[in-house]
């Protein structure tokens, strides 16, 4: 077995900026999407550190540079993609991951289904294999300000 913890946090873009805010790979109707170089799915960006370093290959940052503009408004769900080939290259799976997204606003429980379900997908296991949690921070710090969200995540990963 193989043990893999991920974090990120990303700063909301003005309304104005009419970015879309996706996350889990699933878009989130909301009046702000968080800035970033790629679509800024932070909860995908934690589960890929987290992958990664269950396979002590870095994090998200080495293999899709920022500096790269192929991964420019990248879709993350392709980003994953790519991680979990380098998962399955080296004969491992996804036993089960866990995530949490800490964030004042939006509500999230309406689209919690839809994210597991998606990530499930992109992880090729069943969705009782993926949990996604959210809470806020009843009003502490950057997330309860409303200037960001943050998003853990844990995976097990077996043979
Ligand atoms: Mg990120």
């Amino acid at each position: 077995m193989r043990i893999g913890h991920g974090y990120d946090a990303h700063r909301f873009c003005e309304p104005s900026d009419n970015r879309p805010l996706v996350l889990g790979g699933v878009h989130i109707p909301h009046d702000r999407g968080l800035l970033a170089h790629s679509d800024g799915d932070a909860l995908i960006h934690a589960l890929c550190d987290a992958i990664l370093g269950a396979l002590a290959l870095g994090d998200i940052g080495r293999h899709f540079p920022d500096t790269d503009a192929a991964y420019k408004n990248a879709d993350s769900a392709i980003l994953l993609e790519r991680v979990v080939s380098l998962m399955t290259d080296r004969g491992w799976s996804i036993a089960n991951a866990d995530m949490t997204i800490l964030a004042q606003a939006p509500k999230m429980a309406p689209h919690i289904l839809a994210m597991r379900t998606r990530l499930a997908q992109l992880l090729t296991v069943d969705v009782d294999a993926v949990n996604v949690k959210a809470s806020t921070t009843e009003g502490m710090g950057f997330v309860g300000r409303g200037e960001g969200l943050e998003t853990y995540a844990v995976v097990l990963l077996g043979r």
